[in-house]
């Protein structure tokens, strides 16, 4: 069962041995590149099913909320279990692709700070404001907040975070898409052209749903139903732009979510996991419903 109890957190390098466990335990998750980190890592999907609608989720887009990565690697082993076992769970409709850690360089520096060696130490403590203290890093190895990337009202988001340069948060990068964990989203999603994302953060036992009235007119219904489902709220949100499923609701005019899972300070403490796993199975059973 994927746990984080026996770690001490949750790197991508525990992330990359469950990924290995999991497919070899269940033919039917497929694990497929879908591109790389700054620092090399293989970015990861795992897909299930075979049904002719894809739907997506991802998790892990921000450092400090590494926890969401097992949190999917569950659910993803939640489904394979239950396929094996007969058990009706909504695969023979879809055919789903999870990305459970899209910010893997991110959610190793959150946790163990600067690697030794590392050829951008210097770099990483500046824009760390000098502390070797990274566990608030939201952003990746290059100090851009992937989830301030997306080509939705990026020079909005620019001047609303007035973030000039790298930083733990808010920086959106160059130009959108700067990034490869971001660039790798949106032509995974191009090609697969979901019908539905949804995008695991933390925290807040929130769900959002909306953007700039570009969202389909089911959207929140929708967000009603996978908030009932987790006993979560689901919240109209302004003042946001440039986030996944802000670019895609505005490109797709399709149901795009955020969900925040559990409550409390990021990064949140791994005593919660199965508390917040058993709010979130639900909501994530709700939304490969449809
Ligand atoms: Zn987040």
């Amino acid at each position: 069962m994927v746990t984080v109890k026996n770690f001490n957190g949750y790197r991508n390098a525990d992330y990359v041995k469950q990924v290995r466990e999991l497919t070899r335990r269940y033919p039917g998750i497929r694990a497929r590149p879908i591109g790389q980190s700054v620092l090399g890592e293989p970015l990861l999907a795992l897909v299930l099913g075979a049904g002719p609608e894809a739907i997506h989720m991802n998790a892990a887009v921000h450092a400090n909320e590494w926890i969401t990565a097992p949190l999917l690697l569950r659910f993803v082993e939640r489904l394979a279990e239950a396929r094996e076992a007969g058990e009706a769970c909504g695969l023979d409709a879809v055919t789903l692709w999870t990305v459970p850690m899209v910010n893997p360089d991110g959610a190793d520096l959150a946790q163990d700070g600067i690697p030794p060696g590392c050829a951008r130490a210097e770099e990483l403590a500046a824009w760390n404001g000098g502390s070797g203290d990274f566990r608030r890093w939201k952003a990746n190895i290059r100090g851009v907040d992937l989830n301030d990337q997306f080509p939705a009202g990026w020079e909005l988001e620019r001047e609303r975070r007035g973030a000039s340069g790298p930083a733990p948060q808010d920086y959106g990068g160059p130009h959108p898409l700067s990034e490869p964990e971001a660039a790798a989203l949106v032509r995974l999603t191009r090609e697969m052209r979901f019908s539905r994302v949804l995008s695991l953060h933390t925290q807040g036992k929130e769900i959002y749903w909306n953007y700039r009235e570009r969202e389909p007119r089911e959207a929140e219904a929708f967000a009603g139903r996978l908030a009932a489902a987790g006993g979560y709220r689901a919240v109209k949100l302004t003042g946001s732009d440039a986030g996944y499923k802000d670019w895609f609701i505005d490109e797709f005019r399709r149901p795009g979510f955020t969900v925040e899972v559990g409550e409390g300070v990021n990064p949140l403490p791994l005593e919660d996991f199965e508390e917040m796993y058993k709010e979130l199975e639900p909501i994530l059973a709700e939304f490969i419903r449809g």
